[in-house]
């Protein structure tokens, strides 16, 4: 075990400690989808939320002690179809769209984004069809390319291909890319992240609920969870989900059983 992983704490061997913090106070949760609430399947449009998660989701938000937003990489209407429950803010494509009670929010793209978006999806189709196992996910306003069912030997030549594709945009910032978990993105050029997306969020619920009395948690497993991570140290509780060392999560959570688990103990500790 490495030193920095030993530094890394199990949420739940610190839990009487943030029970005190979170006395009184109204937790807000942002909450990752992919990975985090639902397990990762290899066909991300087969990805469902398990109906145990669903049950204490939609007792917590029915309950005035939380707010909840789902953030994801997922288009906004995609999330908000998988997860299927009201009260809830969804905040979709890493932060350019945000849909919820008393908040609609799209990002603004520039035009020539577009533009490059449909010269960038066409390429990489007609380039990477003969290779089996990629999947190009259109979110509209973002672009995921998933390697995850490829065979690794091909994983060189794909990501050669990708970086090929996207290089004269990227020259011309008309795009900004991003790699996660066996995918790479393309996303608007303005700097928007799910980080920013979080802070804007709390800001808001700061205003309305008063800044002494909201406690941000964030949970995530990947590496775009980690803008959200960074932005809320020393703000509340970060946590992520697995054993991954290079993170700027305080806490971590071994798998989503215990996301469960961790779920229930809110609900508890409010009623
Ligand atoms: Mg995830």
């Amino acid at each position: 075990m490495s030193a920095i992983l030993a530094e890394k704490k199990h949420l739940f061997s610190c839990w009487d400690r943030l029970k005190g913090q979170i006395r009184d106070k109204i937790i807000i949760l942002f909450l990752d989808f992919d990975g985090t609430l639902a397990p990762i399947v290899e066909k991300t449009g087969l990805a469902a939320l398990p109906e145990e998660t669903r049950k204490v989701l939609e007792k917590l938000s029915r309950s005035p002690c939380f707010r909840i937003a789902v953030v994801s990489g997922r288009m906004l209407a995609d999330l908000k179809q998988k997860m299927n429950i009201p009260h809830i803010t969804y905040v979709g494509n890493h932060g350019y769209e945000i849909e919820g009670p008393d908040i609609n929010f799209r990002g603004l793209i520039p035009p020539s984004m577009n533009e490059a978006m449909g010269f960038i999806r066409e390429n990489l189709n007609g380039k990477l069809a003969s290779i089996p196992g990629v999947h190009i996910e259109d979110k509209g306003i973002t672009l995921s390319l998933h390697y995850r069912s490829a065979d690794p030997e091909n994983f060189k030549l794909i990501k050669r291909i990708f970086n090929n594709t996207c290089k004269p945009y990227l020259k011309n910032n008309q795009i900004t890319v991003k790699s996660g978990k066996m995918v790479f993105e393309i996303r608007p050029p303005v700097v928007w992240d799910k980080g920013k997306a979080v802070l804007w969020l709390l800001n808001k619920w700061k205003r309305v609920l008063g800044g002494d009395n909201v406690f941000p948690v964030c949970i995530g497993d990947d590496v775009t969870d980690e803008d959200a991570f960074k932005v809320l140290k020393g703000k509340g509780v970060t946590v992520r989900v697995g054993q991954e060392r290079d993170t700027a999560a305080e806490y971590y959570l071994g798998n989503q059983e215990e996301i469960n688990q961790l779920l229930s103990l809110f609900l508890e500790s409010a009623a």
